[in-house]
């Protein structure tokens, strides 16, 4: 393998690699990661991105203290939205997203058990779609009619 920097010749070996792209203190255990001795550059190879990131995701939303800034913008990432979509999910404006990220603001607990929740419910299930959040209304809390029928081994559920 041949450096991309200078030409080198790289060396390969397994180590512990801090995963700083993630913007969390996460180290990944054992990863291959290839140094060329002449200038010093490095490639890591870290398999299955995007099993890591849910993994990642659930070690965050599994803990017990307030979310941090840089697990918010983590979550939201991970999420795949801009601060104006999870502003949307979450019923605040933009700016909040952004104080929240930037140490500005602390999250208050209802936005962060919601973010949780959202983060939860996107993988592996993916039945209920966090989509619905944003159609949240102020409307009369009357309890909605729903259907339950078993089908092939499973139950199923019809919201009327
Ligand atoms: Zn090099």
């Amino acid at each position: 393998m041949k450096c991309i920097e200078c030409g080198g010749t790289m060396k390969t070996r397994r180590e512990n690699y801090r995963y700083d792209a993630s913007g969390l203190p996460v180290t990944l255990g054992g990863v291959e990661v290839s140094r060329c001795p002449k200038c010093g550059a490095h490639e890591v190879a870290i398999p299955h991105l995007e099993e890591l990131h849910r993994v990642i995701a659930l070690a965050v939303i599994s803990k017990n203290a307030r979310l941090a800034p840089q697990e918010i913008r983590f979550l939201r990432r991970f999420l795949d939205w801009s601060g104006a979509e999870l502003a949307r999910h979450l019923g605040v404006d933009a700016s909040t997203i952004s104080r929240w990220e930037n140490r500005q603001q602390a999250m208050g607990p209802v936005a962060d058990r919601l973010l949780r929740l959202i983060v939860g419910c996107r993988q592996p299930e993916r039945t209920y779609t966090v989509e619905k959040l944003t159609e949240v209304r102020a409307a009369p809390a009357k309890p909605v009619r729903i259907g339950v029928r078993e089908a092939k081994g499973t139950w199923r559920a019809d919201a009327a």
